[in-house]
């Protein structure tokens, strides 16, 4: 099948378990890396270690950072008694840009999706829930994707703050 050394052939399929990256472009930046000077080629390797080593969820609102919490989360100038919920990182990043919310966030870490076998009990949704209990949140508001999977997440946890945290208001 295939003549590359063990090595070779162990980096080029890592590469293409990636999203978006096929064999061929797999292939592609192997070779890359190959011809690359060994410190030039190793930031890529360093890189890597040191997301998957220095980030981490926040303990609060399950971001994605470096601190704990999170600078959201430890920013006096934020209105902590607001929370927009929203489904990934990537979510927040994208309404924190707007610069329009001067609330805090809670992640949820994926949506409920039946069909992908995304239940409940694999969202942050426990943790919300006890930070609701807390008593100094005032205000949810949803920002969860505006799909089947994102609206019935909002429902789920629209009915789950009124029998649970009536006091909350949802938006
Ligand atoms: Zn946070």
């Amino acid at each position: 099948m295939s003549s590359y050394t063990q090595s070779i052939q162990t980096l080029m399929n890592q590469l293409a378990s990636l999203p978006g990256i096929g064999m061929r472009s797999a292939e592609r930046i192997t070779f890359h890396l190959l011809k690359q000077n060994p410190a030039e080629a190793m930031k890529l390797a360093d890189a890597i270690r040191d997301v998957k080593t220095r980030i981490k969820h926040c303990s609060v609102c399950y971001n994605l950072t470096e601190q704990d919490p999170c600078l959201i989360c430890a920013d006096p100038s934020r209105d902590q008694s607001v929370v927009c919920i929203v489904e990934q990182p990537k979510d927040l990043l994208a309404l924190d840009a707007a610069g329009l919310f001067r609330g805090v966030y809670h992640v949820l870490l994926g949506r409920i999706a039946p069909l992908e076998e995304s239940h409940p009990g694999d969202l942050t949704i426990d943790a919300l829930m006890k930070r609701l209990a807390g008593g100094t949140i005032r205000e949810v508001i949803m920002g969860t994707n505006p799909t089947v999977d994102g609206d019935g997440t909002a429902l789920y946890i629209q009915n789950l703050i009124a029998a649970q945290c009536p006091q909350v208001q949802v938006t």
